[in-house]
């Protein structure tokens, strides 16, 4: 059976703009994604999109127009509070960093490649290299495919590509979010509506943090940060499986280990919140692992090559990016030279790639201080006076 030349495995952001960018450039591939369908419930809330990476991705994909339809400009305002609920800072407003709903720019992105090339309810089991330097991809199914020039793995933090390029691991980074939402038939949407608008708000101390964060619908993603050990969810002191997590909140807002020392507005929140929180342990891999020399017929992009935690917002942005540069590099080259197209984009993603994890690590530190925000506005204050 012929393959087409380039086979990626996953279609999230990385995988997806990958495609788009192979599809203009008149490459031939072929998505494998896990989910059974295009709808994305349940991967998290909405992603901003800074202009010199996601936003010039989008562009080179001729995606913009159609990703300014869904953008949201005016979402980039974001009060930083205490733990009282007390606003401490205000920014953002200017910033060209538009959010835009997960499951519209996954939308966007599946619009521009034609249905027959991603094929839904591929799971992948494994991806083996034998002597011969043959690569196979074997399903979950049981069924397998080999014959790529190239094989991609854009199959996010737990990639089952990565292993062929180095042994690192994604760490657990000692901090979990636990997602819930307040939709817009919330009695409480009006009051979470005149504080937070069409933006965000963090509230942080004691290692904690509260945030919302508006989506396209109007509706808000509730964030609990907390740091805690990798098993929360299952051993932890909170029971997180009820369905509708009643429990929990009243657990979460009466008890001084999480926010039961924390101001009403704040407990509020997290009181009027809806349903079961989902855990999001947050990984990142070692920066020191953005280093192994290539491996002929396979890469690794996005959050299979580099993940980080969230602290910086930029993880999809350099993934998206890492489509663009390895585009450039293979179009540049052409398909003849894919090894040294290869090795061109990993020399270049290793710096960004090792660059997001080390800020986001950084960043982390200030957002989930004891005595937060305050360093976070010594550093935000700091930046104001070099300028
Ligand atoms: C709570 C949270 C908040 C975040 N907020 C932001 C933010 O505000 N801004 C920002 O820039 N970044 C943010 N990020 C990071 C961002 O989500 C990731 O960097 C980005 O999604 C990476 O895109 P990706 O396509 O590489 O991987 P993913 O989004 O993980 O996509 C991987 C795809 O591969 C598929 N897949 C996985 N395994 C297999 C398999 N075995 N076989 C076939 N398919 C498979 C998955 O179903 C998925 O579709 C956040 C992350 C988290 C956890």
């Amino acid at each position: 059976m012929s393959v087409p030349e380039i086979a990626i495995i996953g279609g999230g952001p990385s995988g997806l703009a990958f495609a788009r960018l192979l599809e203009v450039n008149k490459i031939d591939y072929v998505v494998y994604e896990r989910d059974a369908t295009s709808k994305v419930e349940g991967q998290g809330g909405s992603l901003d999109i800074h202009g010199k990476t996601g936003q010039l991705v989008l562009k080179e994909a001729g995606l913009f127009d159609e990703f300014k339809k869904y953008a949201r400009w005016d979402a980039t305002k974001t009060l930083i509070q205490d733990k009282t609920g007390t606003t401490q800072l205000v920014f953002g407003e200017e910033q060209d960093s538009p959010e835009i709903d997960r499951a519209s720019l996954r939308k966007i992105l599946l619009e521009s490649i034609p249905p027959s090339k991603i094929k839904w309810n591929h799971e992948v089991g494994s991806i083996e290299k034998f002597d011969s330097g043959e690569i196979s991809i074997n399903f979950k199914n049981g069924s397998s495919v080999k014959g790529f020039k190239l094989v991609v793995g854009a199959d996010g933090a737990w990639s089952k590509a990565r292993h062929l390029l180095t042994s690192a691991k994604p760490q657990y980074s000692g901090k979990h979010y636990l997602e819930a939402k307040i939709s817009n038939s919330n009695p409480f949407h009006p009051t979470i509506a005149e504080k937070v608008g069409s933006g965000n708000l963090i509230a942080m101390g004691e290692a904690k943090q509260v945030s919302a964060q508006a989506q396209g619908d109007g509706s808000y993603r509730i964030y609990l940060g907390l740091t805690v050990a990798e098993d929360f969810a299952t051993n932890g002191p909170v029971d997180l499986s009820k369905a509708d997590g009643e429990a929990a909140r009243s657990h979460f807002v009466t008890n001084a280990d999480f926010f039961g020392t924390w101001g009403s507005p704040l407990k509020d929140i997290i009181t009027n919140s809806e349903g079961a929180f989902r855990p999001w342990p947050l990984y990142h891999l070692p920066s020191e692992a953005l280093s192994w020399t290539p491996v002929p017929g396979i890469t690794v992009i996005g959050d299979a090559a580099h993940v980080s935690t969230p602290f910086v917002g930029e993880g999809v942005n350099c993934s998206m990016y890492d489509s663009l540069v390895l585009t450039s590099q293979i179009v540049e080259r052409g398909l003849d030279q894919l090894g040294a197209a290869v090795e061109a984009y990993e020399k270049e993603m290793f710096e960004r790639g090792k660059d997001l994890i080390e800020r986001s690590n950084g960043s982390a530190s200030l957002l989930f201080a004891q005595d937060a925000p305050k360093p976070l506005l010594d550093v935000l204050n700091a930046s104001k006076r070099d300028v």
